[in-house]
């Protein structure tokens, strides 16, 4: 097949589609991509040649929507679909639907699809590998009763999950048989209603742990290499706020990470995976690991790999896909460290989405800083999909240093929501920064001591955090001697937006 002047169709949203469209183009590609009504004014459009209209905001209607989008893959040209990371990317029915029409899906198959991004059948997989997973039940548990036959064997706490589960949503801690049958009652209710499927499992919950993933790559046919881990344990509402590579806990256990690698790259190469995808472990504090599910697909936090590694791992999917690409004969060094944060569009103490206008932002830049936004001057954070604003990484040579440029990143940045919003509104936009600058001068975080229960446990320090929104609260923020609040010197220098705002009002000091 010949890919000259053939489109590449984005068929995702925000900034995995600036992302994408960024190698397709160096690459060669022509981009288009889609969009729905929410996305109409939205930034990423600029970054295509073509925009196709997919109508209704409601994910079912757009970006979920197969029907639609193999429509407007037929019509634009395109011999290859990017699915970015979310929507579709992990639809193994949708692999199958744009191969029957004729084209290719940037990513690994339906059937390895179907092995190992199906939580149940990946842990079935593992266990037929030979490796470790997290104990507890291998099959869905159909009763309370069931579910507490395998507490038995594996010992309490536990964790009912959701089998179709993911994005941290449908989980449950049970501590005690006593609870067990409302607990189960309840999950399979939550199980249901978010994912359309009641089916649960069990698991061993693993106190304390640290979430460290692998990213390996496969040709397709047989082989796949790792490059590299990424650790990802500080998180809020089982998700990730932060991550980066090497792991500090990995730092500690040199034949863990060698033992790990093995299993990532034994799971790949026994799915002839294609492309980029990542093996999740949980790790606990002795350097013992346990699987815990793959992603069969490019993930959020791929920037820290592709700083350390070198790699444009959606360049290397491209030239996959186009039959272009050869496994290197050596592993890829690994160099220095990298760090990502999420900025979120969420409330900083109960963590649960805050989406609305975004004003004016301003971001970070210098010397080996990145960042992924589809918000470049302003903004909207719909109401509709995830409420992500923007990814901050950086790079140095060592962890120290790499704290100290992700500080003064972080530092640099602002959000801004509505203008003169005076008072605090339902809708109002609230962001994570400021609770990002505190996780950054954490003790614990400077330390590498992040198993995924750090925010819990540092809550108080991380409590502080207020995200100012409105000019009250503007000029409350500006006349607190931020260096007492942070300790950090730096910040005597900066001019908030907040502070720039108050005093173009007249309300500030000059
Ligand atoms: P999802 O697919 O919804 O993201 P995961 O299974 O990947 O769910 O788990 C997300 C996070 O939840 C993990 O990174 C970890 O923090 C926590 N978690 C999941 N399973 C366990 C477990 N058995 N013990 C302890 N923590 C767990």
């Amino acid at each position: 097949m010949s890919f000259a002047d053939s489109p590449v169709l984005i068929v995702n949203r925000g900034e995995i589609a600036i992302r994408v469209a960024r190698s397709c183009k160096a690459l060669g590609f022509p981009v288009h991509c889609i969009y729905s009504d929410a996305d109409r004014n939205s930034e990423y459009l600029q970054y295509s040649e073509k925009a196709y209209a997919l109508g209704s905001s409601a994910p079912k209607e757009s970006y979920l929507n197969i029907e639609k989008i193999i429509k407007i893959a037929k019509k634009s040209g395109a011999k290859l679909i990017h699915p970015g990371y979310g929507f579709l990317s992990e639809r193994a029915q949708f692999v199958e639907e744009v191969t029957q029409a004729g084209l290719i899906f940037v990513g690994p198959t339906a059937a390895s699809m179907r092995t190992m991004g199906n939580k149940i059948e990946a842990r079935k997989t593992v266990d037929r590998l030979g490796l470790l997973r997290v104990p507890g039940s291998l099959d869905r548990v159909n009763s309370a009763q069931e579910a507490a036959g395998f507490a038995k064997q594996v010992g309490y706490p536990i964790l009912l999950k959701a089998a179709a589960g993911g994005g941290g949503k449908g989980m449950r801690r049970v501590d005690s048989e006593n609870n067990l049958p409302g607990a189960f009652d309840a999950a399979a209710r939550e199980a249901l209603s978010a994912f359309g499927d009641e089916g649960l499992y069990v698991e061993k919950l693993i106190i304390n742990p640290h979430h460290v993933e692998v990213q390996i790559f496969g040709d397709g046919l047989g082989s796949a290499i790792q490059l590299g881990e990424r650790e990802c344990s500080v998180q809020r509402r089982h998700q990730k706020i932060w991550e980066e590579s090497p792991s500090p806990l990995l730092e500690k256990f040199p034949s863990s990470r060698e033992k790990m690698f093995e299993a990532a790259i034994k799971i790949a190469e026994s799915v002839n995976y294609a492309g980029a995808g990542t093996i999740e472990f949980i790790m606990d504090e002795k350097g013992n690991f346990y699987f815990l599910e793959m992603n069969t697909r490019l993930q959020v936090e791929h920037p820290v790999t592709e700083w350390i590694t070198g790699i444009d791992l959606v360049g290397w999917q491209l030239l996959l896909a186009t039959g272009q690409f050869k496994l290197p004969a050596s592993i890829p060094v690994r160099r220095g460290c990298a760090i990502e944060v999420r900025i979120y569009a969420e409330d900083p103490v109960s963590f649960l989405p805050a989406p609305g206008a975004v004003h004016e932002i301003r971001l970070p830049s210098g010397p080996f800083v990145r960042v992924d936004s589809s918000m470049m001057r302003s903004g909207e954070v719909s109401v509709f999909y995830d409420p992500l604003i923007a990814k901050i990484s950086v790079w140095a040579n060592d962890r120290t240093e790499c704290l100290q440029r992700l500080r003064v990143a972080l530092d640099e940045t602002e959000v801004r929501g509505e203008l003169n919003n005076v008072d605090l509104k339902l809708g109002s936009l609230m962001t994570n920064l400021r609770f990002l600058q505190k996780l950054v001068r954490n003790t614990k975080v400077l330390a590498g001591e992040t198993s995924t229960d750090l925010i819990i446990r540092e809550k108080k320090f991380l409590d502080q955090t207020q995200t100012p929104l409105n000019i009250e609260a503007a000029i409350a923020g500006a006349l607190v001697n931020l260096t007492s609040l942070t300790g950090c010197p730096q910040h005597k220098h900066m001019v908030s937006l907040w502070e720039r705002q108050a005093r173009n009002e007249g309300i500030l000091y000059p």
